[in-house]
């Protein structure tokens, strides 16, 4: 159905934006990491392309769920946990409301920042990927309220996840590795906020 061929298209653009970006992912965590960060997720997500082609007749729940599973097992690193309790959260939202859309992209994200935040003890102003989260949800939330069409709304999240990526600049790092730096880390943007943005990206490109 549309909601599937929409799941694996989404998630092949995202494979293909961080493949691009792998270098510059993998630079932005030179100064403030362990210089892997493209490195890893072009891995997670190329082990998640592999993987679409035995998945034709599964729902876009499933797709996502498989998916979750092979980031978590692929990306190796911190990233790969907490993108992994993303993408399961975007599947349990769509099974819940039976379709790949706006509210569930939204209602997703709300739960899968909330699983980071369970997980790896973040906060908003960390300078993690969160940072990049938070305001692509609330994008898409006011989006949800004025009732604009979906590739407008998820343009629109694509540039507050960048805006947000972009804010964690300033910001020390309280989380990860780069805390370990304290007030050097500032003056870096976050890589997990950056690949975040990159993804959102990817999403407004391939509704
Ligand atoms: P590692 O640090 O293990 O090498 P990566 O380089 O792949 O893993 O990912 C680093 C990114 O993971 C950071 O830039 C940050 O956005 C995110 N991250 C790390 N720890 C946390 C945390 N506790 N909460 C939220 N995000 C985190
Ligand atoms: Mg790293
Ligand atoms: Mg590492």
């Amino acid at each position: 159905d549309a909601d599937r061929a929409l799941a694996m298209r989404s998630l092949c653009s995202i494979a293909a934006i961080l493949s691009e970006h792998r270098d510059e992912l993998t630079k932005l965590d030179m100064p403030i990491g362990d210089s892997d960060h493209g490195i890893n997720m072009d891995r997670g997500f190329k082990a998640v392309v592999d993987l679409l082609p035995s998945l034709e007749d599964a729902s876009a729940s499933e797709i996502l769920k498989r998916a979750a599973r092979a980031v978590i097992s692929h990306v190796g690193g911190s990233s790969g946990p907490l993108y992994g309790v993303v993408l399961r959260k975007l599947s349990a939202a769509v099974r819940r409301e039976g379709a790949l859309s706006i509210q569930s992209l939204a209602d997703g994200l709300e739960a899968g920042l909330a699983g980071i935040e369970e997980l790896a003890g973040g906060s908003p102003g960390d300078k993690t990927m969160i940072d990049a989260m938070v305001p692509a949800i609330e994008s898409l939330k006011q989006s949800l309220a004025s009732g604009i069409d979906a590739q407008e709304a998820l343009q629109l999240a694509a540039d507050a996840a960048d805006g947000g990526a972009e804010a964690t600049i300033p910001l020390i790092a309280r989380k990860g590795r780069a805390s370990y730096l304290g007030e050097r880390s500032v003056g870096h943007k976050d890589p997990g906020a950056a690949s975040f943005a990159l993804c959102m990206a990817a999403l407004a490109h391939s509704a």
